[in-house]
């Protein structure tokens, strides 16, 4: 982002209006600091331009992480507001309860404190629908694979708009759209990180269409927990290894190559001073899977040199501790090398970037969304992105 340049306007003038924008600043946090900026500062063009164009009143709204419809200190929003303030150059006022006071610029509490966020509930919406905009921007690509209530609830009350990182991402990603549900011969799909229940409709879109997945992460622990092998103590979903088992089924039928880990790093947590590798049978008891292996990188690393296209969601392990940052690392090194199509993205995916100083100029296009990226390049109509006027 070059801060001097003008940011094309790609809305009407928001002037003397009341506007809603819905970003995504979904950022990484530890210890209640920001670890990776990057959501904040690209969500920014599209608060400027608003600004500029003077509106009586501007309400930015987002979630951060996963409070699950519960008030969770750490997780406030607040966090936010003296990197927008200097990066805006306006006092910002907070609000808790999703209500309009009379600031100019107001930016409220973490959405996903309200269960009726994520439960798209009608009374929420109308709630939102309270701080009674003119317009109302999406800005927030990140979420938009999502129908809650911010995303949808104001379509077809309000004047709708896509804001400028909306158009960037669609733009970038939009020639790279799967047509149609057959194998692509060299498209590869590496998928790691936690929360299966996010993966799962992704890796049904994927099988049958890429050649090779290799899976990692926390994903692979429920996946090899359905294989039959003991995942010891290590994060895993054993709700959805039924899941696991019926994907790896269709995978073979219809033609993708699924790659599990076939060693891995292990400890009994975290801070525990031994680190072990292991071949995947040998896992058992308190041992943690936190990372994939030497002999997984190596075959990932080699299936990733032969691809001709690559999509990338999700760490390999535990990489903010550097003892379990091997496998992101070089396996999001490998991607990086690749003078294929390179497609990665996702919050923590970003911030593993910055964290191993690896050059987001080597792919084609680092995304700010990770299940949004994928749900998009799968062709499945994403619910935010409907009814935007100038998309
Ligand atoms: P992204 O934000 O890029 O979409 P995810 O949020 O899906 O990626 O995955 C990143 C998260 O997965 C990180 O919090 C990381 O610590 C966690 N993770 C990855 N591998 C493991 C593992 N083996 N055990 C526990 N957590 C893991
Ligand atoms: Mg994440």
């Amino acid at each position: 982002m070059t801060p001097d340049a003008e940011p094309p306007s790609v809305f009407p003038s928001a002037e003397g209006q009341c506007v809603v924008v819905r970003v995504d600043m979904n950022v990484p946090l530890e210890g209640g600091h920001i670890t990776d900026p990057t959501r904040v500062l690209e969500s920014l063009p599209t608060l400027q331009t608003l600004l500029n164009d003077e509106p009586r009143q501007l309400h930015i709204l987002t979630h951060i992480g996963r409070p699950k419809g519960r008030r969770v200190p750490e997780l406030s929003t607040r966090v936010l507001l003296p990197l927008l303030e200097e990066h805006l150059g306006v006092k910002v006022a907070f609000r808790e309860d999703l209500t309009a006071s009379d600031a100019p610029v107001q930016l409220h509490e973490n959405l996903r404190f309200f269960a009726g966020e994520e439960s798209n509930d009608p009374a929420f919406r109308a709630q939102l629908r309270g701080l009674s905009p003119e317009k109302y921007v999406n800005d927030a690509f990140a979420t938009s694979h999502r129908a809650h209530a911010s995303m949808v609830g104001f379509h077809g009350q309000v004047p709708c708009y896509a804001g400028l990182l909306v158009l960037k991402e669609v733009r970038a990603l939009s020639p790279y759209v799967i047509p149609e549900k057959r194998i692509i011969p060299g498209l590869t799909v590496v998928l790691g990180g936690a929360k299966m229940e996010t993966k799962i409709p992704v890796l049904r879109q994927f099988t049958g269409v890429a050649e090779q997945m290799l899976i990692g992460g926390a994903v692979a622990n429920t996946f090899l927990a359905a294989q039959g092998y003991d995942p010891g103590s290590s994060l895993y979903e054993a709700e959805m290894t039924d899941d696991a088992m019926e994907i790896l089924l269709q995978a073979e039928q219809s033609g993708t190559g699924v790659h599990l880990p076939v060693d891995v790093r292990c400890a009994d947590g975290l801070e525990s001073p031994l680190v072990l590798d292991a071949p995947v049978e040998d896992v058992m008891g308190s041992m943690q899977m936190l990372d994939i292996g030497p002999h997984t990188i190596a075959s990932f690393r080699e299936i990733i040199a032969h691809s001709s296209a690559i999509i990338c969601n999700g760490t390999m392990g535990v990489n903010t501790h550097p003892r379990f940052a091997a496998g992101t690392r070089e396996i999001f090194t490998a991607i990086a090398k690749n003078s294929g199509t390179t497609l990665i993205g996702g919050g923590d995916s970003l911030e593993a970037l910055q964290r191993e100083d690896i050059d987001p100029q080597q792919f084609s296009h680092v995304c700010t969304g990770g299940g949004a990226m994928l749900e998009y390049l799968s062709g499945k109509p994403m619910p935010g992105l409907q009814g935007l006027e100038n998309l």
